[in-house]
């Protein structure tokens, strides 16, 4: 995605994001504030629905519930040293916007405290024309200072729409999958790391969800591709408006899909893919261009819990081993590592 806004366009989706941001009690970091202009701006189709259903349902934008957001839409490990270059920047920049600030302040104040001697001294009519002198000298040299910070705003302002699109250009091209506009492969190993170390230190669940559309092979031979393509983009939206904020969606990797839910146990997380499975199952398919019904496509999930100080090979296997289970099964369903294990006994 580019910003490539004009300057009105650009000064209107910033203050709308700003005064959003102000009103959601959201703390103004740039990470923030990349999420929210991209959020006004409209370019990334998943990160507005994601917060629509978030503004919907009436969630607290805490720093954690905007973290999640963050790292699930902008993040991406191989561009990382290229993005804190780019953040650090825009630390800078905002730092000088705010030294600017500070300094017409000051200048606000010093030019108040002036006046106000001059009107003390201005009851002496023999000092009346000197007066009037001195407020219309100190009264241009306000000017100056506004104009100056003018200029500074403005030179800054500019510099950080660059900055942000060259951030979010980077960031999308490493951590979103590009049909689908979930979280790609390398984010879902990302995070699914960062969660099972949190789970390992500070005690607690992690559950995975490994998804696997049915039959999608034949469905690519009788339809085509693209309609194929709209299938892919429906299970993801499907993950995407079904999953908790602080969960992630991502494409594993063709018809596969993942979901890592922190903080949830074996019987959660089989009642959530229950969800994800109901919702694709119950949608028809319908080719809009001609509107012929298409039928139905199903899901077969596979979850798994990950259990204390177990290496992340094995988590994931074991989810993989229930998706392949739920296909042995018969497809459309979901199986747990629970009713794997009571196969094996
Ligand atoms: P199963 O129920 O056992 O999973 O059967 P399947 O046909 O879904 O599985 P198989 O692994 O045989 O086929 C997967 C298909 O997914 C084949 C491939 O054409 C399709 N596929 C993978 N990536 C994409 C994609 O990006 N777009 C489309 N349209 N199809 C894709
Ligand atoms: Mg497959
Ligand atoms: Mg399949």
């Amino acid at each position: 995605m580019q910003f490539a806004h004009t300057k009105e366009r650009a000064d209107a989706l910033a203050a709308a994001a700003l005064s959003r941001m102000a009103t959601l009690a959201v703390a103004p970091t740039p990470n923030n504030y990349l999420l929210w202009y991209a959020y006004e701006a409209d370019g990334l189709p998943d990160l507005r629905r994601e917060v629509d259903r978030l503004l919907g349902d009436g969630t607290t934008f805490s720093p954690e519930v905007c973290e999640g957001l963050y790292q699930r839409h902008f993040t991406g490990q191989a561009r990382r040293d290229g993005i804190d270059d780019a953040s650090r920047k825009l630390e800078e920049t905002i730092a000088t916007v705010a030294y600017a600030v500070g300094t017409a302040e000051q200048g606000a104040a010093d030019y108040g405290r002036t006046l106000q001697g001059l009107v003390e001294r201005a009851g002496q009519p023999e000092q009346l024309n000197q007066t009037l002198a001195s407020v219309l000298a100190e009264t241009r040299r306000m000017a100056e200072l506004n104009r100056a910070l003018e200029q500074q705003l403005t030179d800054s302002r500019k510099e950080v729409s660059e900055l942000r699109q060259n951030l979010t250009v980077m960031e999308e091209q490493a951590s979103i999958d590009g049909l689908t506009g979930i979280a790609n492969r390398r984010v879902f190993e990302r995070i699914l790391i960062e969660s099972a170390a949190k789970a390992q230190t500070k005690g607690g669940f992690v559950s995975l969800l490994m998804i696997d559309i049915d039959h999608f092979k034949a469905f690519n031979d009788t339809h085509g591709h693209l309609l194929g393509d709209q299938v892919l983009k429906l299970v993801a939206k499907s993950m995407v408006d079904t999953v908790r904020p602080g969960d992630t969606a991502a494409r594993y990797g063709g018809e596969e899909f993942a979901v890592i839910l922190p903080s949830c146990t074996l019987t959660d997380a089989r009642a959530l893919a229950d969800k994800i499975r109901l919702a694709v199952a119950s949608r028809r398919i319908v080719n809009r261009r001609t509107n012929q019904d298409l039928g139905k496509v199903t899901l077969s999930i596979g979850v798994a819990e990950m259990a204390l100080g177990e290496p992340l090979t094995g988590f994931v296997q074991r989810a993989d081993e229930a998706l392949y289970t739920a296909k042995r099964n018969g497809r459309n369903r979901v199986c747990t590592q629970a009713e794997l294990e009571r196969q094996i006994a």
